[in-house]
């Protein structure tokens, strides 16, 4: 069997009912969204559409979307906005578990004299709701805590958190880049004031996200230019994306029953055929709260890049929870935030889903991990203390 792609949180294939509504927005229908002739207006008319249909997965409304180049674009439009706004507030919370998007961005802000607090989670992946509260000051300009983890897919209480830092008169932002289209979302009756997605994490084309930003909530635009997107984001927008992405957010508003029922079946059918015939096979984040497409799983006493490569020769593509730093394996940031130890964080693996998956790829992956697996430990300089 050949390509299976198990690596959906990385990035998804664009779905063909997504391609073939972009496709005659490149050499037919080009013109500029804000030219007042036809060409423009035929244009314009299918960007209102798409606007409307993000925001109607998000339950939003549609003058709170903000098209953006993705999901890094959003987080730093965000948090860089709150900055703005409140020049007098200058210390941030985040967590330790954030994607790169928003922890470098607070990394680089300290360097510039900002001040972050960086929550812990534990063994589980989970927050300390104390903790957040207790991190909450006068002069937080804003919490950007994500809706779900990449790696791990635990997904984090971020209504109780919000209305914390609603409490506070805080600005609450969340990444939500891996959980629009993987679980209902409702802005609507919310705490979020302020909210990221990525186009190419719901079969949208990369290089196209949004920014919501709830009614009245004060922003500065990171990108000043031109008045598009009401003066919130200045460039001429990637209509076509723009409009792919309204068809994605459609049809994942359409699956997301799918997403949870068959989807998620799928996903517990790799994780039990995985544990029942690997030895040494422990999940990573806890499994109550978590994105029905993702099991991130560690086998010990091996690495989690050969194990990659040795399933790419058949033909499977996923990720593992390491980097390589300066020429060695890193555990991910992820997985050392919460404690996972050393010989688990080197062997993990992370499979994400989606609908695209079949039961007769899973059953593929089931039937050669165990193997894999054997062969490596048999090869690990730790394979002698490895039980079978
Ligand atoms: N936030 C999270 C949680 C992500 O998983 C990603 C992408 O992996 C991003 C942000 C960045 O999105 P983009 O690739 O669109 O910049």
């Amino acid at each position: 069997m050949n390509n299976i792609y198990v690596d959906n949180n990385a990035t998804t294939q664009v779905a063909p009912e997504v391609f073939e509504e972009m496709k005659p927005y490149f050499c037919d229908l080009y013109g500029n969204p804000s030219s007042m002739h036809s060409f423009g207006g035929n244009v314009q008319r299918k960007v209102v559409e798409a606007r409307e249909r993000v925001a109607d997965i998000l339950g939003a409304l549609p003058t709170e979307i903000v098209f953006t180049s993705c999901g890094t674009e959003s987080d730093n439009a965000a948090i860089r906005s709150a900055l703005e706004c409140f020049p007098e507030k200058r210390h941030i919370v985040t967590t330790r578990v954030e994607h790169p998007a928003v922890l470098n961005l607070c990394r680089h802000l300290e360097k510039h004299g900002y001040d972050v607090t960086y929550l812990s989670v534990d063994a589980e992946g989970r927050l300390n709701l104390d903790e957040v509260q207790d991190s909450l000051r006068s002069d937080t300009a804003i919490v950007s805590i994500m809706y779900a983890n990449n790696e791990t897919g635990v997904i984090f209480p971020i209504e109780e958190i919000g209305l914390m830092v609603r409490q506070r008169g805080i600005l609450f932002h969340t990444d939500a880049v891996q959980a629009v289209g993987k679980i209902p979302l409702n802005l609507r009756e919310s705490t979020i004031e302020m909210l990221s997605l990525s186009g190419h994490k719901l079969h949208a084309p990369k290089g196209v996200g949004v920014l919501y930003v709830r009614r009245g909530t004060p922003f500065r635009p990171f990108l000043i230019g031109g008045h598009q997107e009401r003066g919130r984001r200045g460039g001429t927008e990637n209509v076509a994306s723009i409009i792919a992405l309204g068809k994605a957010c459609e049809l994942a508003k359409d699956h997301l029953n799918e997403e949870n029922t068959r989807v998620r079946a799928l996903r517990d059918r790799l994780e039990k055929g995985l544990l029942e015939n690997c030895p040494d096979a422990r999940i990573n984040g806890c499994t109550d709260q978590r994105l029905p497409n993702t099991l991130n799983i560690s086998f010990e006493y091996v690495e989690g890049e050969a194990i990659l490569l040795m399933i790419n020769e058949l033909g499977i593509a996923a990720s593992s929870g390491s980097a390589c730093t300066s020429g060695s394996l890193e555990p991910s940031h992820v997985l050392r935030a919460m404690g996972i130890p050393f010989t688990c964080a080197h062997g993990s693996v992370r499979f994400s889903l989606s609908c695209y998956n079949t039961e007769q790829e899973i059953d593929y992956i089931v039937e050669k991990m165990p193997g894999i697996i054997r062969r490596l430990r048999e090869i690990s300089p730790f394979g002698a203390t490895v039980a079978s």
